[in-house]
């Protein structure tokens, strides 16, 4: 009669349908297995998803933006401004490629880089700007873009976790006004193909130059001619998309906005028995309640640490004692020890430092229940009194 002897629930999961298991098999039973029919199938359908636009797939979403950086122009004495909350992918490419990472602090709100802060923090040495969608929030698209402009700087946008999220209207990675959108679809993200990436070009603006250096940076720099022509006239990389991957892709992609759907309607669920529950009054704090932009991703609360004199690792536990997985995303970039011995601290970031010491990832992923919802906010009433 415990909670225990239920269900673990796991922060997420990913819905990989029998479809796509037969269709994986299909692949292995072709006799091309690695990038072939099937990445351009999925690239094609990828660039009918954002209205035409395109798209080329990479390995993940850490050689997708390390590759945008690249097209960008960027590496060493340049200086990218970026969101300390986030996955620590995002700057260690920065690093990867000889530039400067700068954390901009976060608004306590929607978590992400405030544009307040980004202003602040240009310098002649400024390149780009590569803001993070937390949990799929978007910033302010229009904002972003003016502050691009008028400081002639690169925008790459990590929408890792932002597939199928949008601004005014319109999908990130749509609109004609974007630079280049990274986005990831590793195991955990909206659509996964297991580990894998893709990015989305703005051929209008920059034209296709830039896709073919794409193309070239994915495989080792390489460019086919005839049946026998090789030429490498550029250091690339290994980070190719597979055909097994690209068909798990394509049968998620035609269930993306099924997958979008239940998740906004699952975080409608918390917001209402969170509610009921009073837990904002015990001090929670919750995410902005967005569900026309946001693609929730993730449904992420603030543990009110100080007041209840306990640590986060301590609630983590306590809440996995009662069935319910929870994830931490993420703890502040320059907490770690790569980031303190390149100069960084946490303390130049203080709402982010904030932000990354009490942030909480609840169970959110589309084939959950209602039912899962109930147990976890009543696991996070007993905790919270
Ligand atoms: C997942 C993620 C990445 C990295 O993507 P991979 O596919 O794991 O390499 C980068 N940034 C953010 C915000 C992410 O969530």
């Amino acid at each position: 009669m415990t909670q225990k002897a239920l269900p673990f629930i796991p922060f997420t999961k990913p819905t990989i349908d029998e479809a796509t298991i037969s269709a994986v098999a299909d692949v292995l039973r072709s006799g091309w297995i690695t990038s072939g029919p099937k990445v351009l199938e999925f690239e094609k359908a990828l660039g009918d998803y954002f209205g035409g636009a395109t798209v080329r797939c990479f390995a993940n979403g850490t050689a997708t933006m390390k590759i945008a950086l690249q097209l960008a122009g960027i590496g060493p004495g340049d200086e990218v401004i970026t969101s300390p909350i986030s996955w620590v992918a995002t700057s260690n490419v920065i690093l990867a490629v000889g530039a400067k990472p700068v954390f901009a602090d976060i608004d306590r709100q929607t978590r992400n880089i405030d544009l307040n802060k980004v202003a602040q923090a240009i310098t002649k040495n400024t390149k780009a700007i590569m803001p993070v969608y937390l949990a799929g929030l978007p910033i302010n698209i229009d904002a972003l873009y003016a502050l691009a402009k008028q400081h002639g700087l690169r925008v790459i946008e990590d929408a890792a976790q932002a597939l199928g999220s949008s601004w005014n209207g319109t999908r990130i990675g749509h609109n004609g006004k974007h630079d280049l959108v990274s986005f990831s679809f590793q195991a955990n993200k909206n659509l996964t193909t297991i580990e894998g990436g893709c990015l989305v070009f703005n051929t209008e603006r920059f034209g296709n130059d830039q896709v073919q250096l794409a193309e070239k940076l994915r495989l080792q720099g390489l460019v086919r001619s005839g049946p026998d022509g090789m030429e490498v006239d550029v250091l690339g990389g290994k980070d190719n998309l597979t055909d097994v991957n690209a068909v798990i892709g394509l049968h998620q992609l035609k269930q993306l906005d099924q997958f979008q759907q239940r998740r906004i309607a699952l975080a409608k669920d918390y917001f209402l028995k969170i509610e009921r529950a009073g837990l904002a009054n015990k001090g929670l704090g919750l995410p902005i309640a967005d569900f026309e932009q946001s693609n929730w991703h993730m449904f992420q609360v603030i543990l009110p640490i100080a007041r209840l004199n306990r640590s986060r690792s301590d609630i983590m536990l306590a809440l996995k004692e009662l069935g319910i997985g929870t994830g931490v995303h993420y703890p502040i970039i320059t907490g770690f020890d790569l980031y303190r011995k390149l100069g960084y601290s946490p303390e130049s970031t203080p709402i982010a430092a904030e932000i990354g010491s009490a942030i909480l990832t609840l169970p959110l992923f589309p084939t959950m229940s209602s039912h899962d919802i109930d147990r976890v906010v009543q696991a996070l009433s007993e905790i919270l009194s």
